[in-house]
């Protein structure tokens, strides 16, 4: 094989290698070395499919080793996505010796990038080498033009059945998980390979059940139930920062794999958010040694789950008694909640599409499960660039964890689209989440809230004031959580500016006729001489930040005063009384 090197690589390597051609993109990878912000890693990509391998924590002894731990490595991210080993072991005989070349290529330089992108993501919540390839070969890369998505893991599977072996093959066993709600019990039936990790066994419970994964959790071992879950189990699994919560047997979870401990234990309780404390019991019901399924994959299921905070099954049976009565009084208020945390019914196939694998096996049972409203389907779009898909991801699954800033000039390019940028996505901590141009921030926004964009925004409008003149106005259109905002600011020396708040669902066309009545308003009517003079008692503007200045100016009749322009105006008054009104923008000012 070829491994094209960057530079910062080939200098920790202490080599110089030259540039090669890249030959048989199967056999053609590329590696990056990573040192930033305490982390130490190394990304390899593959060329023909992307496929990924992610070294962490790499050490100079690590350094020493690197052929070897790529391969290793790279053997069980392969088996992380049940291909079959034989197909493994041909192909790492064909990969051959590395043989070092220069990275010169610029087009797979920006795909290994963005490769490494996805890895500092990974890295908030996982640090294993096998599970952060895998979380990284399981995104969605743009390849060219909005629509053309793929999926590395997907990709490689396709790439390997060159050597005419079944490219699937491994040891599967099917779950029986039970969530234990007193009587209403949520199940799911799973069929998972036997090499996942118990971290990436979380994250595949967290979507079969639709949680939010806001909380601790830990795996117990059990080889019979006892009768008391209470009891200790025979081993028990916890994350290293869950530290506080261990028991001193309690064995750190990170790289170990379900094949550790099953077939000696075939019971095992995850315990999820140790304040409402979700056990789910886990029962091994069988094992197939020579699965060739696309994995994981869910088999069967029913029972709603309940949503994140419910406050254990006693609060959920509550919960469900108010949502499948639409006279409660408190249906409504529930409702709103139960929406703004995206809690739904059990729905077999939306839980299918989220966990992947092969939908033939399906054997839906919808028996309990509560009746609630449709909510208004979301329009098929072409698909969103990769980048936006993340970051509506992250708003899905954190909805109480972001916010966003939209800046007033362009200040960064657009991390989906790569035009000029000046909405910062963040989680209400400072950390930012992704930056987004108008266009790509209003597709997010639409997504999540499920509101369409109208088909024509104008750019700009042209209003007629007195005697017929014509003055122009450019529009901003920006989709909020709870609403939408239409924005127009005189284009020119005179900034004039008026808006329009609206409701989700709001028709457009009649926003922007009221936004056209309160352009004419503001064209009619003078508060302030140029010499900051207000013959009249009252003057209405708004504050807005003066980049140049560094300081806040005040517009009045669309032109720009200072806070020391009006106290000249405010002091010739001397005796008379003074009123100063602040209103949020969406509140009109009369
Ligand atoms: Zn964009």
């Amino acid at each position: 094989m070829t491994l094209h090197i960057t530079k910062k690589l080939a200098d920790k390597l202490k080599i110089s290698p030259e540039v090669e051609p890249v030959g048989n993109e199967l056999y053609s990878w590329r590696a990056n070395y990573v040192q930033e912000h305490g982390f130490r890693f190394i990304v390899f990509m593959n060329d023909a499919s992307r496929f990924t391998v992610v070294l962490n924590e790499v050490k100079a002894v690590k350094l020493k080793k690197l052929p070897e731990l790529f391969i290793c490595t790279l053997r069980e991210a392969l088996l992380s996505i049940s291909v079959n080993p034989d197909v493994i072991d041909r192909y790492i005989t064909d990969l051959g010796n590395i043989k070092y070349a220069k990275n010169s290529d610029r087009k797979r330089t920006a795909q290994l990038n963005k490769n490494i992108d996805n890895t500092w993501w990974a890295l908030r919540s996982l640090t294993d080498d096998v599970d952060l390839s895998y979380y990284v070969n399981q995104m969605i890369y743009n390849t060219s033009g909005m629509d053309a998505v793929m999926i590395p893991a997907e990709t490689m599977l396709d790439k390997l059945s060159v050597y005419g072996l079944p490219v699937r093959k491994c040891r599967a066993l099917d779950l029986n998980v039970r969530l234990d709600l007193d009587g209403k019990d949520a199940v799911r039936k799973l069929r998972v390979p036997a090499s996942m990790s118990f971290e990436r066994l979380h994250a595949l419970l967290q979507t079969a059940f639709g949680w939010q994964d806001y909380h601790l959790y830990s795996f117990g071992l059990f080889e019979e139930w006892s009768d008391n879950y209470y009891a200790i189990p025979d081993v028990e699994l916890l994350l290293a920062a869950d530290g506080d919560e261990a028991s001193p047997d309690s064995i750190e979870m990170t790289g170990l794999k379900l094949s550790d401990y099953v077939p000696t234990y075939r019971k095992i309780l995850y315990t999820y958010d140790f304040g409402d404390d979700w056990h789910h019991y886990i029962e091994v019901e069988d094992i197939i040694e020579d699965c060739d399924d696309g994995l994981p994959m869910l088999l069967s299921g029913y029972g709603d789950a309940p949503p994140e905070n419910v406050g254990g099954p006693g609060g959920f049976a509550d919960f469900l008694e108010i949502i499948s009565d639409p006279a409660h009084k408190e249906y409504e208020h529930m409702l709103a909640w139960a929406r703004s945390l995206w809690w739904k019914p059990f729905d077999f196939d939306n839980i299918a599409r989220w966990i992947g694998g092969n939908k033939k096996l399906r054997n839906v049972v919808t028996a309990n499960s509560v009746a609630v409203p449709e909510e208004k389907a979301p329009e098929k779009r072409s698909g969103l660039p990769d980048e936006a898909v993340r970051i509506l991801n992250y708003m899905k699954s954190h909805p109480d964890r972001w916010g966003f800033v939209i800046a007033d000039a362009p200040f960064d390019y657009c991390g989906a689209c790569g035009s000029p940028a000046r909405v910062c996505i963040d989680d209400n901590q400072a950390h930012e989440i992704g930056l987004l141009c108008d266009d790509c921030y209003n597709k997010v926004l639409s997504e999540l809230t499920e509101s369409k964009i109208p088909d024509i925004i104008p750019k700009q409008i042209s209003v007629k004031g007195r005697g017929g003149k014509a003055y122009e106005f450019e529009l901003e259109f920006f989709i909020f959580p709870n609403g939408m905002l239409l924005k127009a600011t005189e284009m020119g020396k005179r900034k004039r500016r008026a808006d329009v708040h609206g409701e989700p669902g709001d028709d457009f066309n009649v926003l922007l006729e009221t936004l056209k009545q309160r352009i004419k308003k503001a064209l009619s009517v003078t508060y302030i001489e140029k010499d900051a003079y207000i013959p009249g008692d009252t003057a209405v503007g708004y504050i807005e930040y003066n980049r140049e200045r560094g300081d806040c100016d005040i517009y009045i009749d669309g032109y720009p005063f200072t806070w020391a322009d009006l106290e000249k105006n405010i002091s010739s008054r001397e005796g008379w009384k003074v009123k100063i009104e602040f209103a949020c923008a969406d509140d009109e000012l009369e």
